[in-house]
């Protein structure tokens, strides 16, 4: 392997697409759907929708989900061909934008279906949409009522209802009983709609056999997420985050760091200074309990982490580790999503799709 380039200012982001298609391929196989999808909201949870939408069509994926009618346009971009899903249904008057990138709303009313019926029916030709049930999460979707009650109407038809879906509440929980809960429910309708094809598990529900359907709608996981909270993670990493050293400093035994002097030395220590910080999109609630792993060994934090810059304690690090552009490993070599989302009062979710957009970024394939 040749030698990386050495750090610049700012942090490198690295993706690893053969690691993203791993990780499809193996969920398409623990799902057990005919089909299985790819959700690609948030910039593709935050590795880059132009880069990875292509890499899962390249591996069979042929049905993907955004959130909103700008990612389903960034989507349609990266894949001409694709059946592209937006999970946030579509805002009043703006079917026609839908209808121009054959973008296919998840419709979350009545309402919503009945402006896409009619859109459809201005238009002369029906356009595919999807029916999203709420079956206990309280959030987007028809009731179950609701959607029984509509199972029989030709607005239905008229809405070019291909898929019906639901989410899950609590997937990653084992045992949930809302799971089985919701899983019943979704049958009930599922049932009322005879030839619709069905999808409910997200990553987590990819590894429930109760939530089963016809299309599945992993995203974390792909990204290399931990679909099983508590288990080993039978994923890939695809992320990897490293900052450069700009500086390493020795200090005395009561010297504080950082502002407001929050860390305090308690012997002599060594502090090294990194080129990232929360303008980067490293939560700043990773102060005190945020790690980075230099020459192999984990160091922590050491002060408030400002907006461009870290300082960490390497004190344990190898001396030849620490120069001037040296890296540190702030996500990757063992320091996982989870483990960074956990440090940071959050989920991985939410430092994926946080992942800023000055870091420089290298993609592997
Ligand atoms: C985000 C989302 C998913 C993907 O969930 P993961 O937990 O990231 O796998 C699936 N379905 C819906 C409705 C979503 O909003």
């Amino acid at each position: 392997m040749t030698e990386p380039t050495p750090i610049g200012h700012g942090g490198r982001l690295t993706v690893d697409l053969a690691a993203l298609r791993a990780n499809w391929r193996r969920l398409a196989l623990e799902a057990e759907c005919p089909e299985t999808a790819a959700v690609i909201k948030a910039d593709a949870y935050g590795c880059g929708i132009a880069r990875a939408a292509p890499a899962l069509w390249e591996e069979g994926c042929r049905t993907f989900f955004v959130a909103h009618l700008s990612e389903g346009l960034s989507a349609r971009e990266a894949l001409p061909e694709a059946a592209i899903y937006v999970l946030n249904g579509f805002p009043p008057g703006r079917a026609r934008a839908y209808r121009d990138a054959d973008l296919r709303p998840v419709l979350g009313s009545r309402d919503e279906v009945a402006e896409w019926a009619a859109a459809n029916r201005d238009a002369g030709t029906v356009r595919p949409a999807a029916l999203h049930v709420d079956t206990g999460m309280n959030r987007l979707g028809v009731s179950v009522p609701d959607a029984l009650a509509l199972a029989g109407d030709p607005v239905v038809a008229q809405a070019g209802i291909d898929l019906l879906m639901s989410h899950l509440v609590s997937a990653e929980v084992e045992h949930d009983p809302l799971t089985d809960h919701q899983a019943a429910e979704f049958a009930r309708v599922r049932a009322a709609y005879p030839g619709i094809r069905a999808s409910l598990a997200n990553s987590s529900g990819d590894f429930l056999a109760s939530c089963r359907a016809d299309l599945a709608r992993p995203g974390y996981a792909l990204y290399g997420g931990n679909p099983r909270p508590g288990r080993d993670n039978p994923m890939r990493p695809v992320v990897r985050l490293d900052a450069g050293i700009l500086q390493v400093r020795e200090v005395e035994a009561g010297a504080t760091a950082g502002y407001n002097a929050r860390w305090v030395a308690r012997g002599p220590r060594r502090l090294a200074t990194l080129s990232l910080g929360y303008a980067d999109g490293y939560p700043r609630s990773s102060t005190g309990r945020g790690e980075a792993v230099v020459g192999g060994v984990r160091c922590p934090f050491a002060g408030n982490v400002s907006m461009d810059l870290i300082i960490l304690d390497v004190s344990e690090a190898p001396r030849e580790a620490l120069h001037r552009g040296a890296p540190a490993t702030l996500i990757g070599d063992g320091l996982d999503l989870d483990t960074v989302g956990r440090n940071a009062g959050t989920i991985g979710y939410e430092i994926l799709t946080g992942l800023g957009r000055r870091y420089e970024r290298v993609y592997r394939d």
